[in-house]
């Protein structure tokens, strides 16, 4: 019986984690390597950024294949033989789907870290020219978008994962898994 109860959470923290996967391992390659401000300094608003939050999307979206695919395989599975372990799998894919899919905080769906318009108003600060000081230069901290020379916001959005090296190792992967690149403090937008 505990063998059963422990193959079925085997499965189920398996196909939980697995589509975070992708985005916890793929842009920490060098070769993936944007050209960011080293982690984990406030990243300038420039276009490497914009072309890291979009490759970042593009691996968000993609990684629901690694939640699909094991729905699909352990349901046509279950069909034939309810095994503990492919029972785990089913339900982990099923509320890794659900957890992308409902919004957290906002109404946006599906529940992304990079969602189209976010990706927008950074491309919009990074082409205009801010006003707030003679010296303006946004920064993304990890609370909001500020100039770092007035200190005034610009966009009160937190930092999601920006695929950087990271320089905190274990501690940072496992958090990495638990928030799906997801920032690790939540700001009320006005
Ligand atoms: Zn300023």
């Amino acid at each position: 019986m505990l063998s059963q109860i422990s193959l079925f959470f085997l499965g189920l923290i398996f196909s939980l984690f697995l589509p975070r996967l992708p985005l916890v391992i793929l842009p920490r390659f060098r070769a993936m390597d944007g050209q960011l401000a080293p982690f984990p300094s406030p990243q300038p608003i420039d276009k490497h950024l914009v072309a890291q939050l979009l490759l970042l999307r593009t691996i968000w979206n993609a990684s629901f294949l690694f939640a699909v695919t094991p729905l699909i395989i352990s349901y046509l599975i279950l069909q034939s033989q309810p095994v503990p372990l492919v029972f785990g799998l089913f339900i982990g894919s099923g509320w890794a789907i659900l957890s992308r899919l409902i919004p957290a905080v906002a109404f946006s769906i599906p529940n992304t870290p990079y969602s189209n318009d976010l990706i927008h108003e950074i491309n919009e600060l990074r082409v205009s020219e801010p006003s707030c000081c003679n010296n303006p230069e946004l920064n993304w901290e990890v609370a909001s978008v500020c100039c770092c020379n007035c200190r005034y916001t610009h966009l009160a959005h937190a930092r999601p994962e920006l695929g950087r090296v990271r320089s905190d190792g274990w501690l940072g992967r496992l958090r990495l898994l638990l928030l799906d690149g997801h920032p690790i403090v939540s700001v009320n937008e006005k």
